[in-house]
């Protein structure tokens, strides 16, 4: 028998998508996204429900349900939750990944927190407001959607380049937030209203090949592309205070001497230092155009000097920010070393941002001071990318967000995250149904 309570739902549904195994591992063929579109259509079916299926390659299945707004203008409100995850090896669980096991009121395995457990919770609210003969001013949809774990090609980005009118919409709301961050005073939970930009980069040095024997004044590559990771590794750009990170430290109950400290560039560096790793970390990427050297490849015999090498930089980039101001970024720190350098880049990700105000906002901060009061909700930035990107980029306000209990701690959650043991509370998922639920209801009213 099905329970009639949101939790209850929202727990077998979580368990039933953990089981599904829908594992993205990059290639078309995995995924499998099908099965748990089957079981969201199952769950969600019912006498003048609409549900449609797309499926760019067999088994990629994206679900899509909608229900058509009574005024025309209202604006249009997308729940987006994506079905797949990445892979995981049993190895180091303490539960079965698959297993979808409830242990001491808490679901378990892959998926839970990214982002199965907010797409169930998303379906179980509407739901509820099919239920009760629900007829918006505004267009709702709900979106289970295949693919965010491998750039969206099939799903998301696919679903936005060829079915807009499908999923097309004002507003929507999709992972990830709702943790409590460890920064501040009280509950501070934040909500992704932007994301990082990507713009990775390949730098070759050239050299002179040679006997190894004989190094001096030799044109080595190697060396070459050491002093520039060097410089790169220790000359970063300063902080940039944009937009998303002011109106984060505005909203933040803060002493006036650290509110004053993040508000200068020069004074975050040194705040930074003291802050403990894992928010320094955190408010660093915020702040900054990051510049990680994760690959070296050069030479080719111990007795012979470089002819060539290269390096890998993995380069995030704050709203406003394209390949050319990276370049000249670049320019600044290396110099010199920055004339003989061949450059390749895999072309711009440009970093995305949606305003911290409006109807889904004031929705969202509204439920989240009902269900968790006292608490702060905070505008704040993704450093990685999710599928709300797509959707900006069409002129949607997004929103990444979901309302966890105090159960788990930020650094907890961050490590879950496509890590090990990966398992949500059942009062987290109660949570986010009556969060998804009120926000829906207020929105299109
Ligand atoms: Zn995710």
């Amino acid at each position: 028998m099905i329970p009639s309570d949101g939790v209850g739902e929202a727990t077998e549904l979580l368990q039933q998508l953990i089981r599904d195994r829908c594992v993205n591992e990059g290639t078309p063929e995995s995924g499998h996204e099908s099965r748990s579109a089957d079981a969201l259509a199952a769950y969600l079916a019912g006498p003048g429900v609409e549900l449609r299926r797309f499926e760019p390659v067999p088994g990629r299945t994206s679900l899509v349900l909608r229900v058509e707004g009574t005024e025309r203008g209202a604006p249009t409100l997308c729940f987006m939750g994506h079905t797949d995850v990445v892979p995981a090896a049993a190895e180091g669980w303490s539960h079965d990944p698959f297993g979808g096991e409830l242990v001491d009121g808490e679901v378990w395995g892959r998926g839970a927190v990214d982002m199965l457990g907010i797409t169930a919770s998303m379906a179980v609210a509407t739901k509820r407001l099919l239920r009760g003969g629900w007829r918006p001013r505004g267009t709702f949809i709900y979106f289970a959607v295949a693919d965010e774990e491998a750039m969206g090609t099939y799903g998301a980005k696919w679903m936005v380049d060829e079915h807009w009118d499908a999923v097309g919409c004002d507003l929507l709301v999709t992972e990830f937030g709702g943790t409590r961050l460890p920064f501040g005073r009280g509950t501070v939970l934040p909500v992704a209203v932007s994301e990082k930009g990507s713009h990775w980069m390949r730098l070759r040095a050239r050299g002179v090949p040679g006997h190894g024997s004989m190094p001096y004044r030799t044109d080595n590559a190697v060396v070459h592309i050491a002093d520039v990771i060097s410089r790169i590794a220790h000359d970063q750009p300063p902080a940039e205070l944009h937009e998303v990170w002011r109106s984060f430290v505005a909203s933040l109950d803060l002493d006036p001497a650290e509110r004053a400290a993040l508000s200068d560039p020069r004074r975050l560096e040194e705040r930074l230092e003291a802050l403990p790793l894992g928010i320094a970390r955190t408010l660093h990427a915020l702040t900054h155009t990051t510049f990680s050297p994760n690959i070296v490849q050069g030479g080719t015999k111990t007795n012979v000097v470089a002819e060539s090498a290269e390096a890998h930089i993995d380069i995030r980039t704050l709203p406003g920010q394209d390949g050319e101001s990276v370049r000249s970024m670049l320019r600044g720190m290396l110099g010199e070393l920055w004339d003989h350098l061949e450059v390749a880049a895999e072309g711009d990700n440009l970093a995305t941002a949606s305003p911290a105000s409006g109807r889904l906002w004031d929705a969202l901060v509204g439920a989240t001071r009902r269900l968790v009061p006292g608490s702060r909700v905070v505008p704040f930035m993704v450093m990685g990318a999710t599928d709300a990107r797509f959707f900006r980029r069409k002129g949607t306000k997004a929103y990444g967000y979901g309302l966890f209990s105090d159960r788990v701690g930020f650094d907890e959650f961050m490590r879950m995250f496509h890590g090990r043991n990966e398992r949500i509370d059942q009062a987290s998922l109660g949570l986010m149904v009556e969060l998804w639920e009120s926000a829906a209801r207020e929105v299109l009213a």
